[in-house]
């Protein structure tokens, strides 16, 4: 069988980077997109894979970026992110609109450039990691939560447009994982951003990494549709076990 191709987008770090890795060690093909090439560049001779800038707030970067993959089987929508915790009442639309652009505009921009060559290849994947975030809310969330509801709303709807199409469709959906998306959240405050993991064993990325490759890997008649997974410790997205 000749070797199948992964996109992974936000691969510079956190779950995008070790889903890369996990992808190449399962016989992939990754292609590694997200802004920061020098992050890029080691973690493509690592897995023997290749390296491409890639903003998914930009539908030029996306173009060029989809214009140098000839074939892909698996495009996994991972760039995103949080920024800011304001209630609704002081919401700063600066935080929204990146939100918006990154986790919901961004998925849709790069399915868009790659789901003919998805559907092209006889069996195709689209995995987009959302969030527990994306199916309820809590409170300072709702420029976050709003954006991964979307994202999922999304991903679901290409399920119900391409039924019958040769391309599958897994959401990811992950409670707390330690990566640096809380030092993202609150603008590089690292020690905030510890607190958000303190008391409990968060899951790591190399977690959500596993479940995206197990996904990718049954055989192309299965379709995981949707897989939730967080910490034990946690029950949902403001309630925790901490000790
Ligand atoms: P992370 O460590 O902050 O990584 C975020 C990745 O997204 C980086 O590789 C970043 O790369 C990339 N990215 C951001 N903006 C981008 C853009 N405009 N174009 C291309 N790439 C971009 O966070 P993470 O935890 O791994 O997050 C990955 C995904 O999991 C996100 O969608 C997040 O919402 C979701 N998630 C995270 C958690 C959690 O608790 N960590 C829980 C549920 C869901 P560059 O900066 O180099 O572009």
């Amino acid at each position: 069988m000749s070797t199948r191709t992964a996109v992974v987008t936000g691969a510079s770090a956190g779950i995008g980077a070790a889903a890369a890795r996990s992808l190449a060690r399962a016989g992939f093909h990754v292609v590694l997109g997200a802004r920061r090439l020098d992050r890029l560049t080691p973690l493509a001779e690592e897995t023997s894979g290749t390296a491409l800038t890639l903003d998914v707030t930009d539908a030029d970067s996306v173009a060029s970026f989809a214009e140098r993959v000839p074939e892909c089987h698996v495009l996994v929508n991972n760039a995103g992110g949080a920024w800011g915790v304001e209630r609704v009442e002081a919401a700063d639309e600066e935080h929204w609109r990146w939100m918006w652009e990154t986790n919901v505009l961004g998925t849709l921009r790069m399915t868009k450039a790659l789901l003919p060559k998805l559907v092209d290849s006889g069996d195709g994947h689209v995995i987009t990691v959302t969030s527990i975030a994306g199916h309820s809310v809590y409170p300072g969330g709702s420029g976050y939560t709003s954006a991964k509801h979307a994202q999922a709303a999304l991903h679901e709807t290409l399920r119900a447009e391409h039924l019958g199409d040769p391309v599958r469709l897994t959401e990811i959906v992950p409670g707390a994982v330690e990566t640096e998306f809380s030092v993202n959240r609150f603008d590089g405050d690292t020690d905030r951003a510890a607190k958000v993991y303190e008391g409990y064993q968060p899951l790591a990325a190399e977690d959500v990494a596993d479940v995206i490759s197990f996904a990718a890997t049954r055989p192309s008649h299965v379709n995981l549709d949707r897989i939730v997974m967080k910490p034990r410790a946690q029950l949902d997205g403001k309630t925790f076990h901490r000790e």
